[in-house]
């Protein structure tokens, strides 16, 4: 609930894999009443919309024109939902629909997740996908939660958090989301997924992973998710007054 008086601001966290970015942005969200935006859904989507049409991850061209495709055509949609059905898009508060179809579990595969990772070091897919991110947020009320969000998407956001945890954490978060899914994928096989993409989302050349200078460190490892909340709930209103 926001109360009279307050402006909506646009709140951005970024952080690597498994940090607990989804859980916290959603939470929050709900607690302030914004909008979350989960722009990892939206790279995950180009993903999987580029092998459905048979596009190879690494094919720049092509995935690009897939990317700019669907943003031109508004093909991607991200629903709030209520809470409490069960499936993946009520379990995350959001729905992702690529050309009419619920998507929200087919993005979650770890081979989605390394697919999101390639395309997202192309450069003409993140301009593709700007826009259609920055126009969410366009009237405040949101929290955006990413890799870039603080420092090239919404670099003006009034609240920055950069959200990390330990990678022995953020394995176990990421190993029991997927078997809540009902993928048994072996833990150490989980942890080198977890590497693999931090790599590569940190060493890209464009809208490489990093803390924006603005940014508040966050580290989640041992805390309590709800008082983090909480926490940053009140940051949030703080700068909103
Ligand atoms: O956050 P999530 O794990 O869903 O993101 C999937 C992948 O999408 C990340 O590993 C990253 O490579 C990419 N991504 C990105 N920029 C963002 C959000 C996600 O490059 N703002």
């Amino acid at each position: 609930m926001t109360s009279g008086g307050e402006n909506r601001v646009v709140v951005a966290i970024d952080g690597p894999a498994g940090a607990g970015k989804s859980t916290i942005a959603r939470k929050l969200a709900d607690t302030l009443g914004y909008v979350l935006l989960d722009t990892g859904a939206i790279y995950r989507s180009v993903a999987l919309a580029a092998e459905r049409a048979g596009v190879s991850w690494d094919d720049e061209a092509r995935v690009t024109e897939v990317a700019a495709d669907l943003a031109r055509r508004g093909g991607l949609a991200l629903q709030p939902v209520p809470r409490g059905t069960g499936d993946e898009a009520s379990e995350r508060g959001l729905r992702v629909v690529l050309e009419g179809e619920d998507v929200s579990a087919a993005i979650r595969t770890p081979s989605i997740s390394l697919g999101a990772s390639r395309i997202s070091s192309i450069p003409a897919v993140r301009s593709a996908l700007l826009e259609l991110q920055r126009a969410i947020g366009a009237n405040g009320g949101v929290v955006a939660e990413g890799r870039d969000i603080g420092t090239v998407v919404f670099p003006q956001a009034a609240v920055k958090v950069y959200l990390t945890a330990s990678v022995a954490i953020r394995a176990e978060r990421r190993h029991e989301e997927l078997r809540r899914a009902g993928q048994e994928i072996d833990i150490e096989k989980v942890r080198e997924e977890v590497e693999l993409r931090d790599h590569r989302d940190t060493e890209r050349a464009v809208a490489p992973l990093r803390q924006a200078r603005d940014a508040v460190l966050v580290d989640s490892s041992g805390r309590e998710i709800d008082e983090l909340v909480e926490e940053l709930a009140a940051l949030v209103r703080r700068a909103a007054s």
